[in-house]
């Protein structure tokens, strides 16, 4: 029959000497090998005080983005969990009351919005379906738990802060083109959104 791989190796069932039957050689020869990794360069580092560059554009950890007024930016619509091939979102919407302008960007939000970090991949397809720009990954880790549950993230978890310093920075997930699309405010995906005007907007329709 002919051979898949040259990787093959004969093995022979041959009578072992008496130094081989001490098994000292062999011992010695495990130590030598022990021994000489005690000088090499450590490939392992004290993870968590110590840690590894990473990407700018790391997948880690998710964010629920907020607009520049500290609306969140989700509307619940969906498109990320449909996007998941691990099927790892969920959410329940809600309906914005009124008066909760400044809570919700948009009359539909995500009363509930859970991510389940084991199923997750972080493949980053959710932040390429999203609409809203509500989602991206950031280069945060995941930190270990103990509890399977507590792998199931929240929106206490997910939604970045109003104040600016709980802010999250996502500017180095795009790229200049978009960066630079995103400036030009004659496109109405750039418009800082106005409720008033939007209520107008659909009175007069
Ligand atoms: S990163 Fe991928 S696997 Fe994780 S929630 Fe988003 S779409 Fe799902
Ligand atoms: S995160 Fe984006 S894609 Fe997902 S439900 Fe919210 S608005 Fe839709």
């Amino acid at each position: 029959m002919q051979a898949l791989t040259n990787r093959s190796k004969m093995v022979v069932n041959k009578e072992m000497s008496f130094i081989e039957k001490l098994y000292l050689p062999a011992i010695m020869n495990g130590m030598r090998i022990t021994f000489s990794h005690f000088f090499r360069k450590k490939v392992t580092i004290n993870y968590p005080e110590k840690k590894r560059p990473i990407s700018e554009v790391f997948r880690g950890q998710h964010v629920l983005k907020r607009d520049e007024k500290g609306a969140e930016r989700c509307t619940a619509c969906g498109l990320c969990a449909v996007a998941c091939p691990a099927e790892a979102i969920t959410m329940t919407a809600a309906e914005r009351k009124k008066g909760e302008e400044n809570l919700y960007r948009e009359e539909k939000y995500a009363a509930v919005y859970e991510i389940n970090m084991l199923r997750c991949i972080f493949c980053g397809l959710c932040e390429e379906a999203c609409p809203k720009e509500a989602i991206f990954l950031t280069d945060r880790i995941v930190p270990t738990e103990f509890e399977r549950g507590d792998f199931v993230y929240g929106k206490n978890k997910l939604v970045e802060g109003v104040e600016p310093a709980k802010r999250i920075d996502v500017s180095k997930r795009q790229s200049a083109a978009v960066l630079e699309f995103k400036k030009n405010p004659e496109y109405a995906h750039n418009q800082v959104w106005d409720p008033n005007k939007s209520l107008k907007k659909k009175a007069h329709h």
